[in-house]
C-alpha cells in the first residue's frame, strides 16, 4: 500500500482515486464523478460493482453481510452506521444484501447473518457472525 497517496475506488462510479493520506478525512471527492469518496456513510455495494470497489481500495474494508429479513441484521444497522461515522476516512464500511449477491455469499462462504468480513484488498483478514455493537465494529476495522 502506498501510504502517502491511498487509493480510494468511488462506490459511484468505479474510478480509482489517489488521495493524500492526510485528507483522507477531509470529504474527498471523486475525480470522475465528483461524488463523495469517504463521507462517513455506509456504502451499498451490489455484485457488479463489489470486486472493482473492494479490490482497489488501500483502506481496511469492512463488509456487512446482512438481509432484511433478518432482526440481528437490522439491529446491527445503527450500530455499523456509527462506526461508518467514527471510521470516516479510515475504513470504508460496505453492505451487501446477501439475497440479491448469492455469489458472494458463496465466495466468502457466509452461513449465517450478520456476518462481518474484513477485507484488506480484497482479502479476507478476519471474520466474525452475529450483531456487533458499534465499538467492536470499530476496533475490528484497525
Ligand atoms: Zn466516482
Amino acid at each position: 500500500m502506498d501510504t502517502q497517496k491511498p487509493h480510494v475506488a468511488c462506490p459511484h462510479c468505479g474510478a480509482v482515486n489517489r488521495v493524500p493520506a492526510e485528507r483522507l478525512g477531509d470529504d474527498p471527492v471523486c475525480g470522475r464523478c465528483g461524488q463523495a469518496l469517504l463521507d462517513g456513510g455506509v456504502v451499498e455495494l451490489d455484485e457488479a460493482r463489489f470486486d472493482a470497489v473492494v479490490n482497489a481500495t488501500d483502506l481496511p474494508v469492512l463488509v456487512d453481510f446482512w438481509a432484511p429479513w433478518c432482526g440481528p441484521c437490522r439491529m446491527m444497522a445503527p450500530q455499523f452506521e456509527a462506526a461508518a461515522r467514527q471510521l470516516k476516512g479510515r475504513a470504508l464500511l460496505v453492505k451487501v444484501n446477501s439475497d440479491e449477491a448469492p455469489r458472494l455469499s458463496a465466495r466468502y462462504g457466509i452461513r449465517s447473518i450478520p456476518t462481518l468480513v474484513k477485507l484488506s484488498r480484497g482479502q479476507e483478514v478476519q471474520r466474525q457472525s452475529g450483531a456487533l455493537p458499534a465499538a467492536q465494529i470499530v476496533a475490528m476495522a484497525r
